[in-house]
């Protein structure tokens, strides 16, 4: 079995204590994840600032290039990374599983290294000229959750990294073997010090969004966390972005072809068997088509492969974890205490199985655990309406606001309808779409700032105005 070590200063560090990870669809042991203690944290830091002179003063162009070096040692070893990552996370390999996650990390990474920081000249007359600059922060602190280990890590470090910041990732407890394999393998292109990576308990996280030498903090994860971090960071005044959960809301209109929509509708709430932030997480439908979205959702769903990610024709997997396991227990079985009606799924799976089976549940309403609180498993409530008014206040009675969406054939209509909803990202037809050259963020509880595109990377710079 593999023991993996924590890479600071470009060289690997092996700690005195490890943690089993396992994977989630068979319980067998992955590999064992060095358990960083404060020293190492410590030390960790310590080679993110010794790095930081020299490589923030590379040129951008010498920077674009080691990015894209970054992105290619990525594809050299993209099945390696991925078949690890299904190993820990248990997401498929094939579908939107871990090819398709390491195979976007890439092209996200290339994405982003292309991207220029240029010089804004804002005057320049008689009276003077004022320029614009745009200067790298510091050491960043990159904190990534358990659902897209691999993608979220290079969307917080690339940015981070081109405009010259040196950076120390934690990933989350739960799946911190890619991360760990994928730094120690960029790490044979970067200059030491640049990129560095600790795993361990929860603790680290706390520590590092506190830490007086970390500049700013990028943190994926749940709302609750995303909170302390932003009170940990006010002592010393951090730069934040904060990409917190969400419940997002679909919202289909009396016009759409309920068998149309069905194969959309579902990879739009089920992707990553909905452990996506941007997942659709509650399905309002119009009382006219409500019993035939229901039917045709249903009779998509059950033909859905489900199983151990490693085998080639399964498409989706396992919850990541017991934590998250329980809570979709608990959220389902509010729903059916509040007259919910089963679609299917439903049944809690015997023994340790983490495999909640796909479930939809018809006649809930806001007020129902199930809609207002993040399931962020494979479980979708339905929920009929008739006014269109009260459904778009319905949608927007929640603290989050990460993304929603409209479902129609009337592309003007559903589009008007979108821009009421109180989310960073709003889709006609679709949902939990992104893109690297779109910004992307929530409003609300779902967080602070953007990730992806210039204002992303702007996110990674501190602006600096010169008058001369
Ligand atoms: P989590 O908040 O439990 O953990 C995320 C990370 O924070 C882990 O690395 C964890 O070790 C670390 N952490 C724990 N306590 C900490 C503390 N006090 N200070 C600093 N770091 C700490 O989240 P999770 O369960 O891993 O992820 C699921 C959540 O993430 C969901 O709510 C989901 O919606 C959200 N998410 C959001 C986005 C987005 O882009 N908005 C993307 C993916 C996931």
């Amino acid at each position: 079995m593999a023991t993996f070590a924590l890479i600071i200063d470009g060289k690997r560090v092996e700690t005195a204590e490890h943690f089993e990870v396992r994977n989630p669809s068979t319980g067998a042991v992955v590999g064992l994840a060095p358990k960083a203690t404060r020293g190492d944290l410590e030390a960790a830091i310590a080679a993110a600032q010794a790095a930081f002179p020299a490589w923030s003063q590379r040129t951008h162009t010498e920077r674009q290039a080691l990015c894209h070096a970054v992105a290619d040692k990525i594809g050299e070893h993209a099945e390696e990374l991925a078949r690890l990552l299904t190993s820990e996370q248990g997401k498929p390999l094939n579908g939107m599983g871990s090819r398709f996650e390491v195979g976007g990390a890439q092209a996200w990474a290339h994405y982003t290294a292309q991207l220029e920081l240029p010089v804004k000249v804002i005057q320049d007359n008689n009276e003077g000229r004022i320029e614009l600059h745009r200067k790298p922060i510091g050491v960043v602190a990159s904190i990534t959750p358990w659902n897209f280990p691999m993608a979220i890590a290079i969307w917080h470090i690339m940015p981070a990294l081109l405009a010259g910041n040196t950076v120390v990732s934690k990933p989350s407890p739960y799946t911190p073997l890619t991360t760990l394999r994928m730094v120690e393998l960029v790490n044979e292109v970067l200059p030491p010090g640049v990129l560095n990576v600790i795993a361990g308990e929860d603790f680290l996280g706390a520590a590092l969004s506190s830490h007086p030498a970390v500049g700013k903090v990028v943190f994926t994860g749940s709302t609750g966390t995303g909170k302390k971090i932003f009170s940990g960071a006010a002592e010393t005044m951090k730069r934040l972005t904060l990409e917190l959960g969400g419940n997002d809301a679909g919202i289909v209109l009396p016009d759409v072809d309920p068998q149309q929509i069905a194969e959309g509708l579902f990879w739009s709430a089920f992707i990553n068997n909905g452990q996506t932030c941007a997942a659709l997480k509650r399905l309002y439908v119009h009382d006219s088509i409500y019993d035939a979205v229901c039917t045709h959702l249903t009779n998509y769903a059950k033909n859905i492969p489900v199983g151990d990610g490693l085998t080639e024709t399964n498409v989706l997997g396992p919850v990541q974890n017991r934590m998250q396991f329980n809570k979709i227990v608990d959220l389902v079985a509010a729903a059916k205490a509040g007259g919910g009606r089963v679609l299917m799924g439903g049944e809690t799976p015997a023994g340790d199985s983490l495999f909640y089976p796909i479930t939809l549940i018809a006649d809930l309403d806001n007020g129902n655990r199930l809609v207002d609180e993040e399931q962020f498993g494979p479980v979708l409530p339905i929920i009929r309406y008739t006014d269109l008014e009260e459904v778009i206040a319905k949608a927007n009675d929640n603290p989050n606001g990460l993304g929603g969406s409209v479902w129609s054939k009337d592309i003007q209509k559903a589009r008007a309808i979108a821009q009421r909803l109180e989310c960073g990202t709003a889709w006609v037809n679709k949902h939990a779409a992104i893109q690297p050259n779109v910004p992307f963020g929530g409003v609300k509880n779902s967080g602070l700032g953007v990730e992806f595109s210039d204002e992303g990377l702007h996110e990674n710079t501190n602006i600096q105005v010169l008058y001369s």
